[in-house]
This record gives structure tokens, C-alpha cells and sequence, in this order.
């Protein structure tokens, strides 16, 4: 805000007068405590839209933390795609790589899955291999058959935690590779 020289003293005792009131002069903070992840899917070439949509679904369902495409410069995650199976090489809470991987397209399984999956991993969640397909970190052991995308609950309220809590995390690659291993 700029305001003539003379104002800038009666401004600021307006706004101590409101202070001393108890009266909120930032009508909502909370706006503030929300950690922005910005990503960058210009290199995840078919899989885009889905990585869209994956940033999406998280959006959609927690508060503390938001992904935004990165608008040039340096992305807090980096989305590629290979040849591979999908894998995300978390460098931190927030941060990190993500590979989406045609090996586990080709055997069926669901891209805007995957995508979510990957960046549940970026949030901070470890794998949770139930089977079962309610669970988004149950990944690839559910089945190519599951198409959910949405994380469960628990799922939300771990991310939510992490982001509320800021918990520092230490560098940790997740394959998801399990099924081709057995
Ligand atoms: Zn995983």
C-alpha cells in the first residue's frame, strides 16, 4: 500500500488503535500456512493430463498443502517418463522426482492412479502394499483392475499431519516395481 507521507502516521496509529482492541487486522491467516509444491510435468510427455489430474485429487482433499504448476524456474518436483516402472525419488517432504513408468501402463494399470500415487509419495507417504483398492498407497498390489485415485482417511489425515507439522524427511527412493520382483 502506498500512502502519502503525511497519512503513514495516522494509518499506523489507526492500526495500533485496532491492535490494542484486539481487533484482527489480517482477516484470515490461515491462507498463509498453506505450503505451496510447485511441479513441472512438461516432461512426462502422454502422461501430463494425468499428472494434472493427480495434483488435483490431493487438492481436493487436503488443506495444508497445494500443488501448482511451476511457472518457470526451479519446480519443487520434477515429473518424468521412462520406460520403467513408476518411482519417485522423494528428496524431502514436498520435493523430489517422479517417473511415470509405461511398464505399469502397459500392464493396465490406471495412469491417474499412478499419478496420485507417485506424488502421495512426495507428501510423504510410505508404501502400503493391502491390496487393497480403497487404499491410494496400496499402488500397484491392488490390481490394474482399481482405478480409485482418492486417498482414504487415514491416507489424508497423515498428510495433513506432515504438512501441519512440517516434519523433516530424510531422502528415500520408492519403486513400485513389487509385483515384477516376486
Ligand atoms: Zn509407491
Amino acid at each position: 500500500m502506498i500512502l502519502p507521507r503525511t497519512l503513514r502516521p495516522v494509518v499506523g496509529l489507526f492500526i495500533a488503535f485496532l491492535l490494542a482492541l484486539g481487533v484482527p487486522v489480517v482477516a484470515s491467516a490461515a491462507p498463509e500456512n498453506v505450503r505451496v509444491v510447485t511441479y513441472d510435468a512438461g516432461q512426462s510427455a502422454e502422461f501430463r493430463d494425468a499428472v494434472d489430474a493427480g495434483a488435483k485429487v490431493w487438492n481436493d482433499n487436503v488443506q495444508n498443502v497445494k500443488f501448482e504448476p511451476a511457472n518457470g524456474g526451479a519446480a519443487d518436483v520434477v515429473v518424468l517418463a521412462d520406460d520403467g516402472w513408476p518411482r519417485t525419488e522423494m528428496r524431502g517432504l514436498g520435493e523430489g522426482t517422479v517417473w511415470m513408468g509405461r511398464q505399469a501402463v502397459n500392464e493396465g494399470h490406471d495412469t491417474i492412479r499412478i499419478a496420485a500415487h507417485e506424488l502421495g509419495h512426495i507428501l510423504g507417504l510410505p508404501d502400503n502394499r493391502t491390496g487393497v483398492c480403497e487404499d491410494l498407497m496400496s499402488g500397484a498390489s491392488a490390481g490394474p483392475t482399481c482405478t480409485n485415485s482418492k486417498p482414504n482417511p487415514d491416507e489424508i489425515a497423515e498428510v495433513e499431519r506432515n504438512f501441519a507439522d512440517g516434519v523433516r524427511m530424510a531422502p528415500r527412493l520408492f519403486t513400485e516395481d513389487v509385483l515384477a520382483l516376486r
